[in-house]
């Protein structure tokens, strides 16, 4: 399987590669060459699993052995609380799709689960190792983490925003245990991290100093990232199909709580393998640049960024949106450079028409500010006893205002206790100091069960205490290298 980098069609890797480097050497995003020959035919996939869903649709994407990918899918998905490893309930005005029950609960654990087994598939017969950087707006972190912790030829450093993450969060990466693993905080913001992070992928000097260590990424920039997240968009849909909810072929929407613009791309993937989805709506909390963009064509950085209380999207450059406007622009990977040079120079771009007019048939898009997204978590309980936690209500919030024909799916991205003080707040009125106390009111009012990973959470020891300028993550990676393992 060969994949393309979005800045120049001539730079072409293949699947093990890519998956190992992350980003391509020109600063571009790696996407398949010839994805829009690959289909999938959902009448077969009506009485499988969803490790045999996931099998069929990642078999698409990488050459890996048959057994082993198969082994890795199930050995990652063990993992999950549930078997049906991503649940849809139904509520009044949509079908919410749960992807938080997973080792840290949030939706990042269905890839980063798998992807650590797919890194080591790729690394296989080699002994080369594997520098893992990490930025996060809070839980991609903690997620990869978890599944890179003592995976052998694996070293993983994560950077988050200083006081720019939930407090559970926070503590969840500070107590990460495992040999190969290091957290950082840094001063500055998500947008800092990640654009500091690309930096050092591409600096050659570093690289060199890390000898036979290369770089590579658990973002959603990282191919073995995305795909795992195609999987679910069509399980929940084989699922409304199972339960007489749609028929074969009908058309459905599905609302994403949307900031790297991963999760929403991953579903733009499953429509081009054949999915019938009507629209993607894009929601944003009142960091809206991707409002502004799918409405007038015109990406704009150049603003304040905002802390809200959906702080894993607080983010103002979308790095997969790239991957998107090449496909749109049918692979112009100059166009594209074009692109991403105004948006590096200039803090925007502006995409012609054509593309515009495409955008806009295909995604929907809103936005939900602090107060609307707490209005809608306390609403949702007390009309539904169904507890939102607050990325979620930015896209409840957005599906209730747009006009979607047909049935619709709201992605559901994290468990209400990772952001406890928000959700409280909400549904009781109250702002406890310590969030564990948070956590048990919220049970002894709602009876939603808390996850067990969270629970714990309170006796585990503080592991993990540096902090940095964004300056410095080069030097700090450095020296953190030699102190792994
Ligand atoms: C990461 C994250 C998002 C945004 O997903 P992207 O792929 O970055 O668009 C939304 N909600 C939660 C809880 C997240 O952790």
């Amino acid at each position: 399987m060969k994949y393309r980098s979005t800045r120049d069609n001539n730079i072409i890797k293949d699947d093990k590669i890519a998956l190992l480097q992350g980003l391509s050497e020109d600063g571009g995003l790696f996407v398949l060459e010839n994805l829009d020959d690959k289909k999938i035919n959902l009448e077969n996939l009506i009485d499988k699993s969803y490790t045999e869903i996931a099998f069929k649709i990642l078999k698409l994407f990488f050459s890996f052995d048959e057994d082993k990918l198969k082994t890795a899918i199930e050995k990652a998905y063990s993992k999950f609380s549930t078997s049906k490893v991503t649940p849809l309930v139904e509520l009044k005005n949509a079908h919410i799709l749960e992807l938080f029950h997973g080792p840290t609960s949030a939706f990042k654990d269905v890839a980063l689960t798998l992807l650590p087994y797919l890194i080591q598939l790729a690394l296989e017969g080699t002994n080369q190792e594997i520098l893992i950087l990490t930025a996060t707006s809070g839980d991609t972190g903690k997620a990869a983490l978890e599944g890179f912790k003592d995976v052998k030829q694996t070293e993983i450093i994560v950077f988050y925003p200083k006081g720019k993450v939930s407090k559970i969060q926070e503590l969840q990466m500070r107590t990460q245990e495992g040999k190969n693993a290091k957290v950082c905080a840094i001063e500055g913001n998500f947008d800092d991290a990640q654009t500091a992070v690309k930096n050092i992928f591409l600096d050659e000097e570093l690289q060199k100093k890390l000898g036979n260590k290369k770089f590579s990424s658990a973002n959603s920039i990282n191919i073995g990232r995305l795909t795992p997240q195609i999987v679910y968009y069509i399980v929940a849909y084989i699922d409304l199909v199972k339960n007489k909810k749609i028929s074969l072929g009908d058309k459905i929407n599905f609302v994403v709580p949307t900031g790297n613009f991963g999760d929403i791309l991953a579903g733009y993937y499953a429509k081009k393998l054949g999915l019938p989805i009507n629209k993607l709506v894009c929601a944003s909390n009142k960091n809206n640049v991707l409002y502004d963009f799918l409405t007038t064509g015109t990406y704009d950085r150049n603003r304040e960024f905002l802390k809200t209380i959906s702080p894993s999207m607080d983010i103002l450059i979308s790095s997969n949106l790239e991957r998107l406007l090449y496909d749109l622009s049918d692979s112009d990977d100059k166009y594209i450079k074009s692109l991403m040079e105004d948006l590096k120079k200039n803090g925007k771009y502006q995409v012609n028409n054509e593309i515009l007019t495409k955008l806009k048939e295909q995604f929907g898009s809103g936005y939900a500010s602090d107060k609307e997204t707490s209005d809608t978590i306390k609403k949702v309980w007390e009309e539904e006893k169904y507890l939102l936690d607050p990325h979620t209500a930015v896209a409840y919030k957005v599906m209730l205002e747009q006009n979607l024909e047909g049935t619709t799916v709201v992605l559901s991205t994290a468990s209400p206790y990772k952001f406890c003080t928000s959700v409280a707040n909400a549904v009781l009125n109250i702002e406890d100091e310590d969030e564990f106390k948070l956590m048990e009111k919220l049970y002894e009012f709602t009876k939603v069960a808390i996850p067990e990973n969270l629970k714990n959470l309170s006796s585990k020891e503080i592991r993990h205490s540096d902090v940095i300028k964004k300056e410095d993550m080069a030097k700090y990676i450095l020296e953190a290298e030699k102190c792994l393992k």
